[in-house]
């Protein structure tokens, strides 16, 4: 049996973020770190130069910097109108470029600076016991690992496995879904720079630079829309993406990687902790990608959920319930700006994807606000 005082699970970007801080504060802790048959692709999530400050706050920001595919120094979109705009990143203070992160390579780093603390595993139990403690078995292959713990995190992504076990449910506030695959890196000569947003009538899709030969390209849509059932086979892009301005020029006749589909709605758990768990970045709130706020959100929750888990360590009154009302506020000004921004595209009406998009967002507004 180990015994510790959290036990985190889930390893991406939030849950070793996490394990970071806490082995900073003194605070003993377990990671249960998933193993994947495959790496996830990557998408090259842009960090925007407003996160850098939160990032050198918590000494990450050179781990981030010497990680990144590149630094990227803004982005072009075509959306609510058929005019390119261009927003550049040098009016920013007190950085003047975003990063490209390579999430992969974040994590490669941390699994070396925490390999003491981490449990690989395939499964997890969790159980409490009579003293109210937390037991998780977490399984590899034939070999066990019997936990015992004060606090369990859920850092598992859209995935909330920990919340999932526990009963806690899930509020989606749209039923956005994403299709990436990687193709070859082309220039257009009209954009200075490697990020373009366009909508078009049955979603939206962005294309954003990885290295000096790849570039990512994700369509968004939403399983009602006559596109969907096609998007999985990237020889239909063509033919879906033929009336965009920008998007249909960097199809190539054959991508680089399969398109891997997947969710990207805007989704929160119903609470963010509570008793003896505390949920942290996608798993607490999980944001649209057209935000690029998702790795942002994954650090800001982790640097506010450490204080609230040293404090509840130390017994300090109302500890969950400060972290609760933070993560509401942030939740509502994201949706507010979120909607804003998907009705400013008032040019396709009729539309399956633009219609329902709205009133998903009309009914997400009444779960939330009602
Ligand atoms: C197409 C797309 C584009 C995006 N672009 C951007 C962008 O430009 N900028 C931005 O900031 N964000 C972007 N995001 C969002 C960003 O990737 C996420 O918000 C961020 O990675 C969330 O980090 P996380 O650690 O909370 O979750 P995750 O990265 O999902 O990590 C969860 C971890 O938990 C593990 N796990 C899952 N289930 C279990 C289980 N049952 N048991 C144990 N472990 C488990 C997983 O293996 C994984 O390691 C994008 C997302 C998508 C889908």
């Amino acid at each position: 049996m180990i015994n510790t005082d959290v036990i985190i699970v889930g390893s991406g970007i939030a849950g070793f973020t996490l394990a970071h801080l806490l082995l900073k504060s003194g605070i003993k802790f377990i990671v249960l770190d998933r193993i994947q048959k495959r790496r996830p692709i990557a998408l090259a999530e842009t960090v925007p130069p407003a996160a850098l400050p939160l990032l050198e706050s918590l000494d990450l920001l050179k781990i981030f910097e010497r990680t990144a595919h590149k630094k990227t120094y803004g982005y072009h979109a075509l959306w609510g109108s058929n005019e390119l705009q261009t927003n550049h990143f040098y009016r920013h203070n007190p950085y003047k470029y975003g990063l490209k992160i390579n999430k992969s390579a974040i994590i490669d780093h941390f699994r070396k600076e925490l390999e003491k603390y981490i449990i690989p595993n395939t499964r997890f139990n969790l159980s409490r016991s009579t003293d109210k403690k937390i037991i998780v078995e977490s399984f590899l292959h034939n070999s066990t690992h019997r936990i015992e713990g004060k606090i369990i995190v859920d850092a598992t992504g859209r995935n909330r496995a920990v919340l999932k076990k526990i009963g806690v449910t899930t509020i989606d506030l749209d039923s956005l879904n994403s299709f990436t695959c990687h193709i070859p890196r082309i220039k257009h000569k009209n954009l200075v720079h490697d990020v373009i947003t366009e909508a078009f009538e049955h979603g939206w899709g962005i294309i954003s630079g990885l290295n000096s030969e790849l570039q990512v390209m994700t369509i968004f849509t939403n399983p009602t829309s006559i596109i969907h059932p096609q998007l999985s086979n990237f020889t239909n892009w063509k033919k879906i993406l033929q009336h965009t301005h920008y998007l249909k020029y960097f199809l190539p006749s054959k991508p680089q990687s399969k398109v891997k589909g997947g969710l990207a709605n805007s989704s929160r758990s119903e609470t963010t902790a509570k008793d003896f768990w505390i949920a942290i970045g996608d798993a607490a709130m999980a944001y649209d990608p057209l935000s690029s706020h998702g790795i942002t959100n994954a650090i800001y929750t982790t640097k506010t959920a450490s204080q609230a888990i040293v404090d509840s360590l130390q017994q300090k009154a109302n500890a969950f319930e400060i972290y609760n009302t933070v993560n509401d506020t942030i939740v509502h000004e994201y949706f507010k700006n979120k909607n804003q921004m998907y009705r400013s595209e008032k040019r396709w009406k009729t539309s399956q994807f633009w219609k329902s998009y709205h009133s998903d967002l009309e009914s997400a507004k009444n779960l939330i606000f009602g």
